[in-house]
Order: C-alpha cells, then sequence, then structure tokens
C-alpha cells in the first residue's frame, strides 16, 4: 500500500489557491474552478492539507 496522496473534495473546494501557493511540487492546478492535485507529482507531505481553510484536502491511499 502506497501512501497516502492529497486529494481535494470538489464540492467544498472554493478555489482560493491557497493550497497551490503552499506546494512545494506544483503538484496542485486549478481545474474547472476548483483544485486537481496531480498525484504523480505529490510527495505526500500534507501541507496543502494544513492550509486548506474549509478542509477540502484529504489524504487518500491510492
Ligand atoms: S501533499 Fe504536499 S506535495 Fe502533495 S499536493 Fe499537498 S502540498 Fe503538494
Ligand atoms: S486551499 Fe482548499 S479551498 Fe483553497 S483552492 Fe485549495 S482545496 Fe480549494
Amino acid at each position: 500500500m502506497g501512501k497516502p496522496k492529497a486529494k481535494v473534495d470538489g464540492e467544498k473546494c472554493l478555489a482560493c489557491s491557497g493550497c497551490i501557493s503552499v506546494c512545494p511540487q506544483d503538484a496542485i492546478s486549478m481545474c474547472g474552478g476548483r483544485a486537481f492535485v496531480m498525484v504523480d507529482k505529490c510527495i505526500s507531505c500534507a501541507i496543502c492539507i494544513q492550509t486548506c481553510p474549509v478542509g477540502a484536502i484529504s489524504g487518500e491511499v491510492y
């Protein structure tokens, strides 16, 4: 089982771009008015999860 990667809940995301600013891997982009994590780039650091003001990001094991 791999490490959990960040996953955005599109229903909760406010498109504030906060997670995009803090991701050290540039693994998050805005797509269709919500943040989207490119799991191939994500290193599971969880910084985005701690940054999101509405708790829209969680860890998911792929
Ligand atoms: S867990 Fe870290 S590397 Fe992965 S998307 Fe969030 S900030 Fe970027
Ligand atoms: S920090 Fe949260 S609300 Fe802001 S763009 Fe990222 S997922 Fe959406």
